[in-house]
């Protein structure tokens, strides 16, 4: 497991056990061993149609666990708690879940019901997402707040003030100028006292990948100047006693306490002007940020790694503002965080197969029409004397006076096949054969993995079973999507190859795992060659046979649901193929019988076709 770095980005949630497979630890430390979840023992309950209580999903499936959810939300309140007490602040922390890291249902209703011990709440960015959040918030804590950030139009003010007419804490928070004069038109007009929060913009830069959100050209956020208007014009209105909060954020994954320090200082002297300017504030709210170690090297040396821990992270946020406010003699603020990479990267994991691998390897006969040429004699002498410059360039050499031939139509394709096989034992024989297979995997990079394709962001990707063997080749992947960027060639520790065992040729099914990807990844990715979403499953832990069970399976989308998404109506299409199939097989002739049951297989074929996922298909689905 050493190969794959396992524990240095899993722990303690995920590691290789005894028989090689992968195990989860849902609720880290606090688990005991006899409780663990072998991933493989989950993918044949998940997969397997045959096995008692086998649910016959089709992969890729995403398995998430809450529970694990639920110990990431306790390691950040308690590191926040232990740096308010042993720092002596003068008040708590109250965090957000920001529901654009993974809007999904589930995770959400799972963070508000862990959370609601904590008053812990969430963050909206849309209408969308502030819908969703409101109503998840009727079942949480009335103390937890609804920041309701992003850019905003009317409907989106009027929704967040009428949060506040049903008891919820929702806060405004102003990212551009002009948001405040709706906001003090409507909430005259709905005769609602709003909660007024500033995004500011900050000098403090973060300088990797995700810092372009920061800085004074930053794309969020209000200039010193549009903060001291916003002031002016609250003011005017009598409403300054409703700005409460003051928000920022510098990016995600900041790489290090130092720059988090100079960011949190910036802001808390921020706040104490507004204190001085006379706004009534409360809160400060530092945004996201809080940075994952996906390469396992705690180095923070790129985006991929950050390099404290979540309570260092807790100490120097508290310190920095403690430090402020004290200087400054104002009261501590509530302090605020909206953490969503670190509260959901961990809960699940995306569980996929590599079916195939793509064989270079050509045929070596009926070489007889080369036998003449000089060039082969060379080449197989330098073979002989294992003189490798000399063989690579007859490899060259031949291979372009054989392509020349066969453009020119002298050679055939049977002879220009045999160049290859020559040519693939010469490199095999003096050691110079490209030694990487390329797996083809039964996945949509595009779907299930975007910000790899599209910000070349890794995720550790490991087999989850015959990690007590050693792997046999190093590979790299290969999706099945018609697009030459549906491929995986860039691994953690900044390989570009990953060790694999080989595929077994009697079948034997081979899974691999990506881990960390429950930020982002699900709400970014697409639909494209209509491969849609993966099968979900939610597992918790039992005390049964298998220490797990799996409470909650939804198939992935369906080709029927993929196609509905591009406006295609697949009832119709349906309808239209059985009718043609209709006609066709009755102007064809032939007994009636025969017809009937040809029918019916065409039928059934096309239903299963609409009906199933739209990856490749396993035995069993088909
Ligand atoms: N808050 C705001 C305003 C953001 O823009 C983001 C993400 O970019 C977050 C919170 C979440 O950040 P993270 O995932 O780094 O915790």
């Amino acid at each position: 497991s050493s190969l794959y770095r396992i524990d240095g980005w899993g722990a303690p949630y995920f590691f290789a056990n005894s028989s090689g497979n992968i195990s989860v630890r849902p609720h880290g430390n606090n688990t005991l061993p006899h409780q663990d979840i072998d991933l493989l023992k989950l993918v044949a309950k998940v997969t397997d149609p045959k096995q008692t209580g086998g649910l016959g999903l089709q992969l890729p499936v995403i398995v998430r666990f809450p529970d694990v959810l639920k110990n990431r939300l306790e390691c950040l309140q308690s590191a926040f708690d232990f740096a308010v007490q042993s720092q002596g602040y003068e008040s708590h922390y109250q965090g957000v879940y920001p529901v654009k890291c993974n809007q999904n249902r589930f995770v959400v209703e799972d963070i508000v019901r862990f959370g609601s011990q904590f008053r812990f709440g969430l963050e909206a960015g849309s209408k969308p997402e502030i819908l969703l959040a409101m109503s998840c918030l009727c079942k949480g804590n009335n103390e937890a707040f609804l920041i309701c950030n992003g850019f905003k139009d009317a409907e989106y003010v009027s929704l967040a003030l009428m949060g506040r007419k049903l008891a919820l804490k929702t806060v405004i928070v102003l990212e551009q100028e002009e948001e405040l004069d709706l906001v003090i038109d409507l909430s005259h007009k709905m005769n609602v006292r709003p909660v007024i929060g500033l995004r500011a913009k900050l000098r403090t830069k973060h300088s990797g990948h995700f810092g372009s959100t920061s800085g004074e050209k930053g794309k969020f956020g209000l200039t010193t100047t549009q903060i001291v208007r916003v002031v002016r014009k609250l003011s005017e209105a009598c409403m300054l006693d409703c700005l409460q909060l003051l928000h920022f954020h510098i990016g995600s994954q900041i790489p290090s306490t130092s720059l988090l320090s100079d960011g949190v200082s910036e802001a808390a002297q921020l706040y104490c002007e507004l204190v001085r300017l006379g706004a009534n504030m409360k809160v400060i709210d530092i945004g996201g940020g809080l940075g994952i170690d996906y390469d396992g090297s705690k180095s923070g040396e790129s985006d991929l790694s950050v390099a404290y821990t979540l309570e260092e992270y807790a100490e120097a946020v508290v310190a920095s503002v403690r430090f402020v406010c004290e200087r400054r003699s104002v009261k501590h603020p509530v302090i605020c965080s909206e953490s969503g990479r670190a509260i959901v990267s961990h809960h699940s994991v995306l569980i996929f197969e590599a079916v195939s691998t793509v064989n270079h390897q050509a045929d070596r006969d009926d070489i007889q029409f080369l036998l003449e040429g000089d060039d082969y004699e060379e080449m197989y002498s330098a073979v002989m004397r294992g003189d490798q410059e000399r063989c690579l360039l007859y490899v060259d050499k031949l291979k372009q006076r054989c392509v020349e031939g066969f453009k020119d139509g002298v050679l055939s394709i049977e002879q220009l096949a045999s160049v290859d096989g020559l040519c693939e034992w010469v490199l095999k024989a003096i050691g110079g054969s490209d030694p990487v297979q390329t797996y083809n995997i039964n996945l949509s990079v595009f779907t299930s993995v975007p910000d790899l394709w599209g910000i070349e962001q890794l995720f550790p990707i490991v087999p989850i079973h015959k990690l007590d063997q050693k792997p046999g080749t190093r590979g790299v992947l290969s999706d099945l999507t018609c697009d030459s960027d549906g491929k995986i060639d860039k691994f953690i520790g900044g390989e570009s190859t990953l060790p694999l065992h080989e595929l077994e040729s009697g079948g034997g099914r081979y899974f691999l795992g990506m881990f960390l990807g429950g930020a982002y990844e699900e709400a970014l990715g697409g639909v494209h060659n209509l491969f849609g979403g993966p099968s979900v499953v939610r597992v918790l832990q039992s005390d049964g046979p298998h220490g797990f069970a799996v409470t909650r399976a939804v198939p992935g989308q369906s080709s029927a649901d993929v196609l509905r998404g591009m406006q295609h109506e697949p009832e119709m299409m349906f309808e239209t193929l059985k009718h043609r199939a209709e006609e066709v097989m009755h102007t064809k002739g032939g007994g009636e019988g025969e017809d009937v049951d040809e029918f019916g297989n065409v039928a059934a074929c096309l239903d299963r076709s609409f009906h199933n996922m739209p990856y490749l298909a396993t035995e069993e689905v088909l």
